[in-house]
């Protein structure tokens, strides 16, 4: 498949589906408003293909076509003439709706608009599109360069041939998808933000240091990760907001630790900012 695809966000994912399309053999356009998040993205991509290279994934003259492939773009006429857009900018409806009416009026009616929300209704975001049905949900896992599941989310209004391009971009790229239809939280996000903000009431509570709690869910339950790892990986902001909604959607059982608002209120965001739970010196 010859597909030219716009990411938007160049963000702690946008950055790592960008690397994975490239890699999977399409020319991508990279929007972020901020010139930083543009520059540290195409670093992070280089950084992430050598290291790629080192590991024997794919020999140095790919690398650097994969990067070659990948364009930073200022403004969102960019994903004009792309087959696919694929938005991962901040989890807030309110801008997914402004971008998603946007690219309506940029690209025409059989570009694929794709979303890689964590946890928002996809229904809801393409109400803001002029054609609802061309608006498919796709949801990588972070570090999106590596993790191999992708959730494609299907709409109320969603066209199985939206459904079907994101499959085969996800398949050329090495992917392996599950289709869910639309509820909050997916299948993945639901489950992963239940045990991070019960490890965060656990941490609250004095049950455990956060080392031992996540030591216990690795070595105890086979978890690659701990809770609090993950948590650090994804951005603590982030993981609020999808517990926000789900609280909102789904219920009591939902509702935010206290601590975990209280650090996002200190800042600590996780890796990003080389602090979430843990800290990052070197970041
Ligand atoms: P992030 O904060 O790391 O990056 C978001 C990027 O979007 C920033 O660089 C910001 O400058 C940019 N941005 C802001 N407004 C924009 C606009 N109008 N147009 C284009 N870019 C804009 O966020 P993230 O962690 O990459 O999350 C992005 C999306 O992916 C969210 O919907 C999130 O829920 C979802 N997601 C995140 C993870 C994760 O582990 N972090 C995993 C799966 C899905």
């Amino acid at each position: 498949m010859n597909l030219k695809i716009a990411v938007l966000g160049a963000g702690v994912m946008g950055n790592g589906i960008a690397h994975s399309l490239a890699v999977g053999g399409f020319d991508v356009e990279l929007y972020d408003p901020i010139e930083a998040a543009r520059i540290g993205a195409i670093e992070q991509i280089r950084k992430n293909l050598a290291k790629g290279v080192e590991r024997g994934k794919l020999s140095a003259g790919e690398a650097d076509v994969a990067l070659k492939r990948v364009k930073p773009a200022v403004t969102l006429a960019a994903a004009r003439d792309c087959g696919l857009v694929i938005e991962a900018v901040p989890e807030e409806m309110a801008l997914k709706h402004a971008i998603f009416k946007e690219l309506s009026t940029v690209c025409p009616p059989a570009t694929i608009l794709a979303t890689n929300t964590s946890a928002l209704s996809i229904t809801e975001i393409a109400a803001s599109a002029t054609e609802p049905s061309r608006v498919v949900g796709m949801h990588y896992f972070n570090p999106a360069h590596i993790m191999r599941l992708v959730e494609v989310v299907r709409g109320l209004e969603t066209a199985d041939r939206a459904v079907e391009v994101v499959e085969s971009v996800a398949k050329q790229c090495g992917k392996e998808t599950v289709l869910i239809n639309e509820a909050p939280g997916f299948a993945t996000s639901r489950i992963n933000a239940m045990i991070g903000n019960e490890a965060f009431y656990m941490l609250m509570e004095g049950v455990a240091s956060a080392r031992d709690i996540d030591k216990a869910l690795k070595l105890g339950l086979n978890h690659p990760m701990g809770p609090f790892e993950m948590i650090d990986l994804v951005g603590l902001d982030t993981r609020l907001k999808v517990l926000e909604y789900l609280h909102a959607t789904l219920g009591e059982k939902f509702r935010p630790c206290p601590l975990l608002v209280k650090y996002v209120k200190a800042g600590r965001l996780g890796r990003k900012v080389g602090r979430g739970v843990y800290d990052y010196p070197d970041k």
